[in-house]
């Protein structure tokens, strides 16, 4: 569900960055973690997330999951709430039973991971205990227990992803001393984009590459001073954090989202793992040019928007980007519901210096501002938009940009795609009327 949390709220701040920094900390609004469940669940086939939770997060799941994926789910919710603290034993072996359940009906599956959730039951639940205990039981012999939380107090919808990869690294072995030099990719990609850069790094002669996350569970990447690893994703705080204590080098280019992003992202391997410039340039230059194609295809239709976005994914910082510089499009305010200035680095040198750049949210205060710029497009959580729709603005929603591929060249004119729909949506509205 929508969590909405209340903090005080301070002072705009200044900022080192070339954009002005608004910080504040009043109400936000924006999906738990628990939601990230529907597109992790998809990447990792035998793994199964099992949300320690209330009928509330069972609600969340299906009805966000049950509009946007076909597949049978690999995940489900055990229900815990109604019971007080002399009910804790007996909630032991709930789960154990829904375990038991799990493993019997689904042979397959090799990985469950016990999510948890915000109501005061789970929080007093021991979940890494918990997870402990069924690893040590022989009948689950081959299943691995990983844990994290998804809670709407304590995590946004793509903080939920951060968790659970944390989760993964504690679990990633070891490398061997004097291992070879082993790129990691971190971060959900969807597996067509994955495909296309695994191709790219293989061309580049770039062979040991990783994903995180992993296809099959049981494929467990080694990490170690040996590991340079390369983020996908910008919301990947925690995870990065633990890589690099366990010696991994984290580089810090643009994020692979349009042909500027993906080119700078692949450049970042391909020098760290001494790649000759010109193999790179003839290896990039055929997606280069379907990228820039594609992008200026959609220059015609977005050129001049202005663009409003919300703090929801992370992502803001780099699709502000990437629309502002490939598609001509003029941000007025980048919300990000963090900023994580050393992973953002390279993407904040490149916004217009006259944007308004927010993190953390006070939502009133936001709606206030987003009238007064009257943008042409809002980017904004599932919550924001029908109301903002009935008040005549076009609207994107965020949570899109994470279920759809938009990492890489070719995938840079879906990424244009997405937002050109929404303006051709409100023009046909406003011929309708008119
Ligand atoms: S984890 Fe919390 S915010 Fe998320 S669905 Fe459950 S009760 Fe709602």
């Amino acid at each position: 569900m929508t969590t909405v949390l209340d903090r005080t709220t301070s002072p705009a701040t200044p900022s080192t960055s070339p954009a002005p920094l608004l910080r504040e900390r009043g109400q936000r609004e924006v999906f738990c973690g628990l939601t990230s469940i529907i597109w992790l669940h998809r990447k990792l086939q035998d793994a199964f997330f099992l949300i320690v939770g209330s009928r509330t997060c069972a609600h969340l799941m299906q009805s966000a999951a049950g509009v946007m994926i076909f597949a049978e789910p690999r995940f489900a919710t055990a229900i815990i709430e109604d019971r007080d603290l002399a009910g804790m034993a007996d909630l032991h072996d709930e789960l154990d039973r829904i375990v038991a359940r799990v493993v019997a009906r689904r042979p397959e599956i090799r990985m469950i991971v016990l999510v948890g959730s915000c109501p005061s039951e789970v929080i007093k639940l021991d979940l890494s205990k918990a997870a402990e205990r069924l690893q040590a039981r022989g009948q689950y012999a081959g299943v691995r227990f990983l844990t994290y939380t998804g809670s709407g107090i304590e995590t946004t919808f793509t903080e939920g992803e951060d968790r659970f990869l944390a989760s993964l690294v504690t679990a990633l072995p070891a490398q061997e001393q004097n291992a070879k030099p082993r790129l990691l990719v971190a971060g959900c990609l969807a597996d067509v984009v994955e495909d296309q850069f695994r191709r790219i790094f293989t061309a580049l002669g770039i062979e040991q590459v990783d994903f995180l996350p992993m296809r099959e569970s049981t494929v467990m990447p080694s990490v170690g001073p040996s590991t340079t690893v390369l983020l996908a994703q910008p919301y990947l705080t925690e995870t990065a954090r633990l890589l690099q204590s366990r010696g991994c080098q984290l580089l810090h280019p643009l994020f692979p989202l349009g042909e500027e992003g993906t080119t700078a992202w692949l450049r970042a391997a391909a020098d760290a793992f001494g790649v000759d410039p010109g193999r790179f340039e003839a290896i990039t230059r055929p997606g280069r040019d379907r990228a820039r194609i594609a992008m200026t295809r959609a220059r015609s239709e977005l050129e001049g928007k202005s663009l409003f976005l919300f703090p929801d994914s992370q992502l803001e910082p780099a699709l502000a980007r990437v629309l502002s510089r490939e598609a001509g499009m003029v941000p007025l305010e980048v919300g990000t519901p963090f900023l994580n200035r050393l992973h953002l680095s390279s993407e904040l040198d490149l916004l217009p210096s006259d944007v308004t750049l927010s993190e953390g949210q006070d939502v009133d205060r936001q709606l206030d501002r987003l009238r007064d710029a009257a943008p042409d497009l809002t980017v904004c959580g599932m919550g924001l938009a029908n109301p903002l729709e009935a008040e005549g603005f076009a609207t994107k929603w965020s949570i899109e940009l994470v279920f759809t591929p938009i990492q890489g060249y070719d995938q840079a004119g879906d990424l244009a795609e997405l937002f050109m729909r929404p303006l051709r949506r409100r023009a046909l509205l406003q011929t309708g009327r008119a």
